[in-house]
């Protein structure tokens, strides 16, 4: 076995090999990029490199710098993931050029397998299924429509260089084909560096089905069964399950030699996966047809490794290093069904349009493990970690593994809910509203799932404004109960009176102002009014809710499972994680069932509910200036700090409304002041120049 090798790869991928050295006691060199200094993948390895800027090219895909450095460390192999190098050639036969093993398939393999209509005319010949097509070097555009208007509308135009999803365009009718052609073709040469193209039939309500290969330098192949990979979005897979629901023994035996020749046809060693198509036609059968192999392993391996026990990575490792398959087909079974979930910062709600920004919060399941029924997390980031635009949004994968498909689905749908990501738009409860739809349960599966439902997938708040509203002050008020218990001598109830106070917290529920007045009865009871403006008063386009008026007894209870939050015969339990906003905070609340979050508008630094033209500036509650940012006399521009004031133990920032002059400070720091309190005077801009 190797004594070190270096993982020429990122993120969850580069962590998930790191993995198994570590368990193989194989020394690992990460390499990275200027943005993934402080990456989670440089800090799994034992040694990590610099290798460049951020650019791909620069960093991961910089192959002759990539070869330097695992010479100059000492590895012996590169494990390239997947993605960025895995599947280029020449980079697999200059690792050989230079001494080093590239974990992975022979560049000649590769080489077959890299283009899609190359591979598709091998596959023909060794006598695989494929999809009715054209795959001819022959690109004349008034060729290509005769075949597309031969093989029978719907068509798929796919750029034969292409992957990831990217250059495939359906045609629906002989007059539309032209069109697409030559967006297919721009696409495909500014992606791919080619424009050659193949056309397919058009496969309806098909599912993707791939099987899991390997091969050994012994002339040994295996197949680890199948994956269904239906559930996608914009070509891409999104849900990852095995084995396939519906399959029978005989199909699953069909296509794993199906798979198994594909790969016995380029001398396939090492991780591959064939992809299928899969027709379901009426009488319930399955007809299937080769789509392409990728020569390297693939996202979803978790899934078969959880349905047969076996390490992929160990077993890469081990064929790389010249040994025999550690199993051979007979010995090898499913137990139970696995499911994966790619998490990844985008937003479902926005065309599925990646996010960045910092993980403000990242909270796992409990109960991971890498054990089988548990649940496992393969992860590239940590809480703090800045998602940068540089690389691809997935951030993590979530399996599960279950003795049934229900047991699966089950578990699944309770991980994500104990998934909470803050700080970015993640698909997080996306996937729980696929995972919940009927179609998805049933496994009523095809390609078009999530387009065809994006009415009940997409836009869905389940946690409405009353609850997250009550959640919302309920842990504002454990948390500030908390600091007065950590420091008695700085009460933060100063705004309660005796008998009864209330108190007010201006809210915002997706664009919808919200009002909410909390009373302080006898023995603590709290009562919790709640309102948003009336139909009438409220601006036609951004606020969506209007007319609330919910008003009850407000209780909670902060237990390890979250805090129990009853209110106006509602009842939920949530987790709360309360960030910075531009408008004052923001609480992202976790249930049960749905997730949910609430702008607390802070009207100290709220330019909109300023005054415009200069004027008082007054403390909405009782609490201490902290400092003032500012003199008299001083020119401001809208937007600047002027001062700090504490209040409810939080700092509030207070920024100039408009542009002016500050005419005056009326305290100083230090100094208590009272809710209304004129804090400074400041003169508008206006004013200074009339
Ligand atoms: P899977 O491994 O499940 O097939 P994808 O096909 O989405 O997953 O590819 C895995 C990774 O490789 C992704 O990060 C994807 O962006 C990247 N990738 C795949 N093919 C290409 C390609 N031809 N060009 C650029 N990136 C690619
Ligand atoms: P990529 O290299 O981008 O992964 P694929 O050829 O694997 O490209 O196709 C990606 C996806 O496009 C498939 O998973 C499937 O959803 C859809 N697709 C591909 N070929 C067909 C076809 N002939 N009919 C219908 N859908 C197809
Ligand atoms: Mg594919």
């Amino acid at each position: 076995m190797f004594n070190k090798i270096l993982i020429a790869n990122r993120g969850e991928i580069a962590c998930r090999v790191a993995a198994t050295c570590t368990r193989l006691a194989i020394k690992t060199v990460a390499i990275y990029s200027d943005v993934d200094a402080q990456s989670k993948h440089v800090s799994v390895c034992d040694e990590s490199v610099h290798i460049g800027g951020n650019t791909p090219a620069q960093s991961y895909l910089n192959g002759q710098r990539i070869i330097e450095v695992a010479l100059a460390t000492g590895a012996q192999a590169i494990h390239p993931g997947y993605g960025f190098l895995s599947e280029n050639a020449s980079f697999a036969q200059a690792c050989a050029d230079a001494g080093l093993v590239f974990i992975g398939p022979s560049p000649a393999s590769i080489e077959a397998m890299g283009l899609k209509a190359e591979s598709k005319r091998l596959m023909g010949a060794a006598g695989v299924p494929l999809v009715p097509g054209y795959h001819g070097s022959d690109q004349d555009p008034a060729l290509l429509q005769r075949e597309a208007d031969a093989i029978g509308y719907p068509v798929l135009i796919k750029a034969s260089a292409g992957g990831g999803g990217r250059g495939l365009r359906m045609v629906e009718q002989d007059y539309a084909f032209a069109v697409a052609l030559a967006s297919c073709q721009r696409e495909a040469i500014h992606s791919f560096g080619s424009d050659a193209v193949l056309i397919e039939k058009y496969v309806q309500r098909p599912r993707h089905i791939e099987v899991q290969v390997f091969g050994d330098t012994h002339g040994n192949y295996v197949s680890l069964f199948e994956r269904d990979c239906s559930v996608q979005r914009r070509h891409q897979k999104v849900l990852e399950e095995a084995p396939a629901p519906g399959m029978t023994d005989a199909l699953r035996a069909e296509m794993s030699a199906a798979a198994v020749a594909a790969a016995r046809a380029v001398n396939y060693v090492g991780a591959g996966t064939v992809e299928f198509i899969v027709e379901q036609k009426p009488d319930g059968s399955m007809a299937f047809f080769f789509m392409e192999m990728n020569t390297r392993l693939q996202v979803e391996h978790p899934v078969t490794e959880a349905i047969t026990g076996q390490d992929l990575v160990e077993w890469q490792l081990r064929v790389a290093c010249g040994e025999k398959l550690p199993l051979q087909q007979d010995q090898l079974h499913i137990t139970g069904h696995a499911i994966e979930a790619r998490l990844c910062a985008e937003n479902p709600d926005h065309d599925f349009l990646p996010s960045t920004g910092t993980l403000q919060v990242l909270r796992w399941p409990e109960g991971v493990s890498f054990a089988r029924g548990a649940v496992r997390v393969d992860s590239g980031v940590r809480e703090g970690d800045v998602v940068s635009p540089h690389y691809d949004s997935m951030l993590a994968k979530l399996i599960v593994h279950g003795a049934t498909r229900e047991e699966a689905l089950a578990r699944l749908d309770r991980a994500l809910a104990q998934t909470h990501i803050v700080g970015l738009h993640s698909n997080v409860q996306f996937l729980r509203h696929v995972l919940q739809s009927p179609s998805f349960a049933q496994a009523q599966l095809d390609t078009a799932l999530i387009p065809r439902e994006q009415a009940r997938l997409l836009h869905q708040e389940k946690l409405g404004l009353t609850l997250a509203v009550a959640a919302h002050v309920a842990s504002t008020l454990v948390a500030e109960r908390a600091l007065e218990n950590a420091d008695p001598f700085s009460r933060s109830d100063g705004w309660r009176a005796f008998g009864v106070a209330t108190r007010r917290f201006d809210l915002e529920f997706h664009g919808t102002p919200v009002q909410a007045d909390l009373r302080y009865g006898r023995d603590d009871a709290l009562h919790l009014s709640v309102r948003t403006e009336d139909a009438d008063a409220a601006p036609p386009v951004e606020a969506k809710v209007t007319g609330v008026r919910v008003q009850g007894p407000l209780q909670f209870t902060a237990t390890a499972q979250g805090l129990v939050i009853e209110f106006s015969d509602q009842c939920c339990t949530a987790f709360c994680h309360t960030i910075a906003h531009e408008k004052g905070l923001e609480t992202h609340v976790f249930s049960a069932q749905a997730a949910s979050k609430i702008i607390a508008v802070d009207v100290f630094s709220h330019a909109g509910d300023a005054p415009t033209q200069g004027g008082r500036l007054t403390a909405p509650m009782p609490g201490k200036v902290v400092s003032f940012a500012v003199q008299a006399g001083d020119a401001v521009k809208a937007g600047q700090v002027l001062a700090i004031m504490e209040a409810m133990k939080m700092e509030h920032t207070i920024a100039a409304p408009a542009d002016g002059v500050v005419a005056e400070l009326l305290y100083a720091p230090g100094d208590q002041v009272a809710e209304g309190a004129e804090l400074l005077r400041l003169t508008s801009a206006l004013a200074v120049i009339e």
